[in-house]
Formats: C-alpha cells, sequence, structure tokens
C-alpha cells in the first residue's frame, strides 16, 4: 500500500454559541468529534451525513479554512496544523476545494479569466500570454467555451457555474481536492454530467478527493470507500462494494434504504428512522443514534460505540447490529 496522502488523526472541532434561551450561557457543538482516517494518492473518500452532522466544517478544517480545535492532519506526512500562515498559503497550491454553492462561490464582478487564473498568477506558476494559455486550456478542459475567458460569471447557467468553480481549483494543478456537495445545488439532471467530470479529472491529473454529500447515491460511482457521518463522528468507513453490500450500521442501512430504486417492481423495505436528528448542542448519551434506532438497547444508551475494524478495512461503531448479524450467519 502506497503512503498515504492525507492522515487526519483524533479531529476534533468546537463551536463555542451563547444560547439566549439559556440566559446568555454557553453551549458547545462538537462538529466534529474524534475523527481519523486516511486518504491514499489517487483515491476518493465519500463522506456521507445529513445536515448539520459536520461533513463539511470536517472539509474545510483539513484545507484550515476553519481551524480545529484538537487533533492532527499531515499530508505527505507533514503536519499542516504546524504550518504558518505564510507556508499554509503556500501549501494551498496543493489543496483546493470546490464549494457547493456555485452562484456564491464566483465573485460576480470577476470575468471568468481572471477567476480560474488568480490561482496560477498567486502561485508564481505563469504569466501574461502563457497564464491566458494555461487558463483556455483548463476552461476546454472543463467544457467550457474558450471565449468564456472574458464573461462574467452570471452568463452561465448553474452547471457551467460549477465547472467554473472546478477549474479554478485545478488550474494550479492541487493533488487533493475537498469537494464540498458539489453537485447539491445542481437539477439531476446535470449532477451525473458533473460528477462524470469529476471522475474523469480524477484519473487525468491522479487527484485524490474528500466527497462530501448528504446523498449515498451521489457518492457511489465516484467514491472508492465511503465514510457515514452522524453528529460529528464516523460510525462506519468502508470500500464501496463493502459499504454499500454489506453495510454494518443501523444508519447506514436507513440511508441506503432511502435510495430510489430504479426497477419500480423490486422490493425494497424503507427503513423510517425514528423521530428527528439531535440538537448538535445536547447530543444523547451513549450511542448518539439510539433515540432513532430500531435496535437500541440498554447499553447504547449509556456505552459510546468505539470504530473497530472487522476486517478488510471496513469499520463501524455498533455494540448491537454486527454481532447480531455474525450470529445470524452463523
Ligand atoms: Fe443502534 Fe446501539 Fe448500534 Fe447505536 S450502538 S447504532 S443505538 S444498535
Amino acid at each position: 500500500m502506497t503512503q498515504a496522502l492525507i492522515q487526519v488523526r483524533d479531529l476534533h472541532k468546537e463551536f463555542k454559541l451563547r444560547s439566549a434561551w439559556l440566559g446568555g450561557r454557553r453551549q458547545v457543538v462538537r462538529a466534529v468529534n474524534g475523527v481519523s482516517f486516511d486518504i491514499h494518492p489517487g483515491e476518493a473518500l465519500g463522506i456521507v451525513g445529513e445536515s448539520g452532522c459536520g461533513k463539511s466544517t470536517l472539509g474545510r478544517c483539513l484545507l484550515r479554512l476553519i481551524e480545529p480545535t484538537s487533533g492532527q492532519i499531515f499530508y505527505r506526512g507533514e503536519n499542516l496544523l504546524g504550518l504558518d500562515g505564510r507556508q499554509m498559503r503556500l501549501m494551498r497550491r496543493e489543496l483546493q476545494i470546490i464549494f457547493q454553492d456555485p452562484y456564491a462561490s464566483l465573485n460576480p464582478r470577476m470575468k471568468v479569466g481572471r477567476i480560474v487564473g488568480e490561482g496560477i498568477e498567486v502561485h508564481g506558476l505563469a504569466k501574461g500570454k502563457q497564464k491566458r494559455a494555461l487558463v483556455e486550456e483548463i476552461l476546454r478542459r472543463v467544457g467550457l467555451p474558450t471565449d468564456a475567458y472574458d464573461r462574467y460569471p452570471h452568463e452561465f447557467s448553474g452547471g457551467q457555474r460549477q465547472r467554473i468553480g472546478i477549474a479554478r481549483a485545478l488550474a494550479v494543478q492541487p493533488k487533493f481536492v475537498v469537494a464540498d456537495e458539489p453537485v447539491s445545488a445542481l437539477d439531476v439532471s446535470i449532477q451525473a454530467q458533473v460528477i462524470n467530470l469529476l471522475q474523469d479529472l480524477q484519473e487525468e491529473f491522479g487527484l485524490a478527493y474528500l466527497f462530501i454529500a448528504h446523498d449515498l447515491r451521489v457518492v457511489e460511482h465516484i467514491s472508492h470507500r465511503v465514510a457515514i457521518m452522524y453528529l460529528g463522528k464516523i460510525v462506519e468507513i468502508a470500500s464501496r462494494e463493502e459499504l454499500y453490500g454489506n453495510p454494518l450500521h443501523p444508519y447506514t442501512r436507513a440511508l441506503l434504504s432511502a435510495i430510489p430504486q430504479p426497477d419500480p417492481g423490486a422490493k425494497s423495505r424503507r427503513i423510517r428512522l425514528l423521530g428527528d436528528p439531535p440538537a448538535p448542542t445536547a447530543p444523547p448519551a451513549g450511542c448518539a443514534f439510539h433515540p432513532r434506532c430500531e435496535y437500541a438497547e440498554e447499553r447504547c444508551r449509556v456505552e459510546i460505540p468505539e470504530l473497530l475494524e472487522g476486517g478488510s478495512g471496513h469499520a463501524v461503531a455498533c455494540h448491537v447490529f454486527p454481532a447480531r448479524r455474525k450470529e445470524a450467519e452463523g
């Protein structure tokens, strides 16, 4: 196995809020709560979970767009949290992000050529005619017309604007890209085109992705491995084949059961989760999923399950379901 490109160890991010409801008392949201994983060169790790589970905060922490509270992040063995501001800015050439909202993430007063070429200039990769040629080449590669260079973002459709966002991230030839819900704001008909483009670019440039989504359907084709997040923690992580074929966490099973079946005659049992997600300011004791879990036992209400690997890189944090499954099979 090649050395990991990204290594995340016991990462935490807490936000402190003041609540008017509680007479101005401070509350702590543990948006990322002890997360660890590796990403290898050229690998796409999908991160899936409901809104508010901490997946976007995690993505931003990896690039230090938000400062983590504690933990470690290594890129090619170098501790990113030990870098000063200047060193981190230089490092960002290799670590890029594609944002969810193509409308909000592009400066409407800048022409596309300037938006995409800005990083090339900042990192001294090219200037003048050479820079223009580089930008036109990347615009062509992401499927935009080369005359896009002299046009403004508002002249493009949502899917095209996301292509501009992708071109901006790739212009500096990164090695690792956080794709933060890159298709959530797009029509379903456009989503597949953008995912295919990201997949092609990954193969062509050997990119590694952290691909964030709230829907398992979206990450299925692009991810080599998939991690499921619930209230700031990874509750299951496995290869794509294992996770979709042999899900071991009740939450993963519920998410999978919600994927629409292409064959209307196919039998599927939709697993309905009990209740709403708990408030991140007051997560339940024990397993945070227990108030919504049909398998919950007494132990689940008091003891936090560890993320334990059961072989071939498939790890799950659940006291009950994997053991019951084993018994049933054995
Ligand atoms: Fe459900 Fe208990 Fe497993 Fe949590 S530990 S997912 S509550 S069975």
